[in-house]
């Protein structure tokens, strides 16, 4: 049956205003996903999962006020759909921001000296070893609510969360070929397409 959904790919968009979609688009097509880069709300329309990029995440706010994005976003989130942001893209689910998970970013946390760095994190559930974090003037967590589960901390700075289906990280996992976050990720969006928790 086409539309069983332990067979159908998962539908993931990519916001796309700005930022590093390009390579998250890649990654999650090499993971065989179907994947569309979301500018507007009717491109939501039908996804299972969203990836929220790394980039700018002030020039973001922007692009997501001028398209009308907060709203469909806000709607996509409370549907249950898993939702991936990386570095800008977790400072764009905080508080502050779409107010869609109990955390406060704090943006450009490392310092101005420390602009970018890497660093191996053990996550749990990811097996192989450690993961290889590429840190580009990266947010941490600087305050989370009883809901969040911290899953990584760098200096005792939690730079990976879920609370819920939503998911974040301060680094890039689409950088290099590493490929465990994207497909975790993944397996929490087939896990809520096929209404199990992951
Ligand atoms: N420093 C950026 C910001 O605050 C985020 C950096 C990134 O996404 N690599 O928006």
């Amino acid at each position: 049956m086409d539309s069983d959904p332990a067979v159908r790919a998962p539908v993931v968009g990519v916001l796309a205003l700005q930022g590093g979609f390009a390579a998250h688009a890649k990654m999650l097509r090499g993971l065989g996903a179907e994947v569309r880069e979301v500018r507007t709300p009717a491109d939501l329309d039908g996804l299972d999962g969203l990836v929220l990029p790394g980039g700018e995440s002030t020039t973001m706010t922007l692009g997501i006020e001028r398209e009308g994005l907060a709203e469909p976003l806000r709607v996509f989130a409370g549907a249950g759909r898993p939702i991936f942001g990386t570095c800008a893209g977790l400072i764009m689910l905080d508080r502050d921001h779409l107010g869609l998970m109990d955390i406060v970013a704090e943006r450009n946390a490392f310092g101005r000296q420390l602009h970018s760095f890497e660093e191996d994190l053990e996550f749990p559930g990811i097996d192989g070893g450690p993961v290889r974090a590429v840190f580009i003037r990266a947010p941490w967590i600087a305050e989370h609510g009883p809901e969040v589960e911290v899953l990584a901390e760098v200096d005792g700075h939690p730079v990976a969360a879920r609370q819920g289906a939503l998911f974040v990280i301060s680094f890039h996992p689409e950088l290099g070929d590493d490929h465990r976050l994207h497909e975790r990720f993944l397996a929490h969006v087939r896990a809520a397409m096929d209404g199990t928790p992951a």
